[in-house]
This record gives C-alpha cells, structure tokens and sequence, in this order.
C-alpha cells in the first residue's frame, strides 16, 4: 500500500461524538478532493442538524466535570497530543498535503505550528489567575475570578486545516471548555486525524466533538440559536462572519472572528533590499498565498520600485510548481476551480487595466487547479487586486513617493489584519508601526505567526486573539466576587 492510500485509510471518515465515531444521522457522505490530482481522496460523514445537536448535547453534558478538571490534567492532556503531533509530523504532512495542496514541506511547518499552539496552551493552563484587592474606600475586597465560558462552537477554513484548528481547542481545553467543531468541508481530513489523536493523548468523551458536514448552515444555524452554547470562534471569510455576527446577537454570545485580510507590503528606500526580497517570498507565497496574513499588495518606495519588481519576479518565476506530494514542489495548486478562476479573474483586470506581467501570469492546463507564480508591475490603483483579497500566488506592485503616502494607501482599505514594513530607520518603523491600523505588523520579517504572540486583526478581518497569553483569555469569563470582610 503507498503511503498516500495509507493516510487516507488510517484517518476515522465519521462524526465524533461523546467519544464515538458514529454515521451521519441518514448516512450520508461528501467526498474529499486532492485539488493537486483533481480526483476524490475518500468520502467523509455529511453531518446533519440532528449530528450537531447530538454533539452540543454531548458538550453540555460533561461541560460541568471538565471545568472542575484539575489545570494541570487539562494542559497535560494537550502536552501529550503535542508530542503525538511531533512523533507523526509526516503522516499528518502528507494527509494534509493530499486534501489541501500545499507542498510537503509547508504541511510539515503547518503541523509543527498548529502542534505548538496545544505545547503553549498545555503550559497556559496552569496560568489562570485571578486578583484580590482592597475596596479603595475600604472595607470590603474584591475579588476575581477566571472561570471557562462553557460549551463552545470553533469553525474552521480550509487553509490552514491543522493550525485553525489547534488555535481554538487548544486554549478551549486549557481554559475547561467543551466544544464542538465544524471543519471546513474542503479539508475535515486533518481535522479528524487530530480528533483522534486527541482522544489517544486522553481528551475525556465529550470535551471535543466533530461535525464535519458538506452544508455548513445547515450545522451551524441550529447551534447558534442553542441558548446552551455560549461561545463561537471562526475562522473564514468576512461576509460569512457577518452573518454568524447577527446569528450570535440572538443569544448574546462571545464571539471571536479572524476574518479576511488585505495585506499591505510597504518597502522604503532606506530598506535593506536582499531581505526585502525574501521577506516578500515568504509573505507572499507561504501556503500558495492562500493566507489571510498573506501580502496582497506591494507598495515600494519609486526609488528602490523597480529593482525589487526584478528580483521578487526572478525569485517567483524559478519556483517549482506542482502536485505538493511531488519531490521538490515549491508551490501547489490552488484549493480549487473556483480559486483559480477568481485569481485569473483578478490578474486579468490588473492587465486590462495597464498593469505589466513580469512573470506568469496564468492557470496552467490539466489536472488539478494550478497557477504559476506572477508579479505584475505598474499596477493601476484602479485595479481589483489591490483591494480584494487575491489568495493566489500574485503579487502585484506599486509604487509611492512619501511616508504618508505609503501610510494611505496600507491603511485604505476595510481590512485590518497585517501589513509588513521594511524600513531601517528605527524612528521611521515605530512610527509607521504605530500608525498602520492593523492587528499585526511584520517588521522587516515576512511571517508573523508565532503560538505565542496575539494573533488577530481589526477592522473587517474582526477581532479576538489566538495564541498568546491574550488566546486564553477569549476563552474565559471574569467574574467578581464583592466580599465584606468586617
Ligand atoms: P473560506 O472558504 O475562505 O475558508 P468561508 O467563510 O466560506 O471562508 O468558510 C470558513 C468556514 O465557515 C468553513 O468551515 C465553512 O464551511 C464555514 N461556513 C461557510 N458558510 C457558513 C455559514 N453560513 N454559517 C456557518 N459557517 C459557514
């Protein structure tokens, strides 16, 4: 048997409920797509309305024993399913490579991120604090406390189909919340790999469970208007977060949302150039650039504009584009058709508009749904591209004149998640840093993502933090206890 046949077979294709893999409620299944072959992988369980009842039933019911489960069996638990990770970085690698495309090598980075988000909520765990404090009038104290907001909803995108994922449950099982999970429906392999694997680190039945299905209102409406759910964290497009805003307001739900980004690339002239080049690869091609923190736009200083066009364009142009299980695949294909044709649909109007390809600039015939690399130069501000969220491998670059020139045209946009700056004036980057409006700012670095660093955005791409000491707190409720001592 190949080590692909392999992954597929290995991975539960069911709903996880309380602790069982079960069919979905009628029998129903969806099929899985390798978007590099364009062929199905394996059916999945289609969840119904009645599968995510069951699990919010089951979320419920153990929801009281896992808050009162000691911090430390909690962050042990997610120690455990680190080291599990770690141990099958390559069967995860491939099985993930197969569903979502990106290439060995990024799904390799992707498990060891999405891995290290359980390592630091395990540590996390035992962190939870509250305060006690004198009355300043005096007389009595006052106390806090932290305590797990209860049963939540974590809804995940198809990008990152491990690391969306550990970013949610890790901190939900840290801070003593059940939950239940809707994977995307392009990508619920990964996912349910990793439900299993938290089940054989000891996640007791019932603190997680999946519902992967192929009609995600279908799941999501009637647990939204549950009253026993008391949280939804999403991870997703930014129309679909608005639409799960107005669901959350009928229970008053806590609601984190990571929503799409626009991300500025801004380089000025006094940047170093070699590392403005490879911070722009890796911010602009890591996950085919489908990424929500990818750069969507390049904004260079008009001294240094042309240079740094040449060398991203020679750098884009000599990357190996194929199936990612393939030996040496730098870039995979796109999730599918759909994707594909909105980034041609894209980079064409950046053309018709004026806009010079310096290097691809097109899908690539037969199977599967690829499309190589491209820079485009002298992009019009009229163009699409610079303010839609492209997620392809396309770069498209403009030039500014002044500081505040660059400063208006990263922060002209409803968007808010990153922007990365390469500058080495100290003075120029903490201002410019302190004036972009977004969540996040790469800083002469072209990746921000860290488990340990608050990631999250503001404006359009939503609000709430994942990762970091901040990720906990999404996760659990304040409460003040007034105490008279006299
Ligand atoms: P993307 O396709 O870019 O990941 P989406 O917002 O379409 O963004 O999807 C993100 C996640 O949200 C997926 O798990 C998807 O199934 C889910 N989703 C899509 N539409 C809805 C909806 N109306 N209600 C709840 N979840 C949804």
């Amino acid at each position: 048997m190949s080590a692909q046949t392999r992954v597929v077979e290995n991975v539960p294709k069911g709903i996880y409920v309380a602790g069982e893999w079960r069919e979905a409620r009628g029998g129903g299944s969806f099929a899985v797509e390798d978007p590099g072959a364009g062929r199905a992988l394996c059916d999945v369980a289609d969840g119904q309305a009645e599968d995510a009842a069951a699990a919010l039933d089951a979320a419920v019911g153990v929801q009281p024993d896992w808050a009162a489960t000691p911090p430390r069996e909690r962050g042990e638990i997610l120690r455990r399913a680190w080291q599990l990770m770690t141990d099958r970085v390559e069967d995860l690698a491939l099985l993930m490579t197969l569903e979502m495309g990106k290439s060995l090598a990024e799904s390799r980075t992707e498990v060891l991120y999405a891995a290290e988000f359980l390592r630091w909520f395990s540590e996390e765990a035992v962190r939870i604090e509250g305060r006690y404090a004198a009355n300043p009038s005096g007389g009595s104290r006052l106390l806090t406390m932290k305590q797990p907001v209860g049963p939540c909803l974590l809804i995940t995108p198809w990008n990152f189909p491990l690391a969306m994922g550990t970013r949610k449950i890790g901190p939900a099982v840290a801070a003593g919340c059940t939950m239940v999970v809707k994977p995307a429906q392009l990508t619920p392999l990964s996912m349910l790999a990793l439900t299993g694997l938290l089940a054989e680190a000891g996640l007791p039945p019932g603190v997680l469970n999946v519902v992967p299905s192929s009609s995600a209102g279908k799941t999501v409406g009637p647990l939204m208007s549950d009253p026993r759910l008391r949280k939804v964290s999403f991870t997703g497009s930014t129309p679909v977060g608005k639409g799960l805003m107005e669901q959350a307001a009928e229970n008053l739900l806590r609601v984190s949302m990571e929503l799409g980004g626009n991300a500025p690339f801004l380089v000025f002239d006094d940047a170093d150039l070699d590392e403005a080049v490879d911070g722009a690869v890796i911010a602009k091609m890591r996950n085919n650039g489908e990424s929500c923190v990818a750069a969507n736009r390049f904004h260079i200083a008009g001294a240094v504009a042309e240079e740094f066009a040449a060398r991203l364009a020679e750098r884009l142009g000599a990357m190996k584009v194929g199936h990612g299980a393939a030996e040496g695949t730098q870039v995979g294909p796109l999730i599918d058709g759909d994707q594909r044709d909105k980034v041609a649909e894209l980079v064409d109007d950046a053309v018709d508009r004026g806009a010079t390809v310096l290097t691809g600039g097109s899908a690539v015939e037969g199977d599967g749904y690829f499309f190589t690399p491209t820079v485009l130069a002298d992009v019009p501000r009229s163009a699409r591209i610079l303010t839609e969220e492209v997620f392809g491998p396309v770069a498209p670059i403009t030039t500014f004149g002044s500081e505040d020139e660059a400063l208006a045209l990263a922060n002209g946009t409803e968007f808010g998640l990153v922007a990365y700056v390469y500058t080495q004036d100290l003075r120029r980057a903490l201002r410019v840093a302190e004036s972009l409006e977004t969540g996040m700012v790469g800083l002469n670095t072209g990746l921000v993502s860290n488990a340990a660093a608050p990631f999250g955005g503001v404006k359009a791409s939503g609000f709430g933090r994942e990762g970091g000491v901040e990720g906990i707190e999404e996760y659990l409720s304040t409460k003040y206890v007034a105490v008279s001592i006299g």
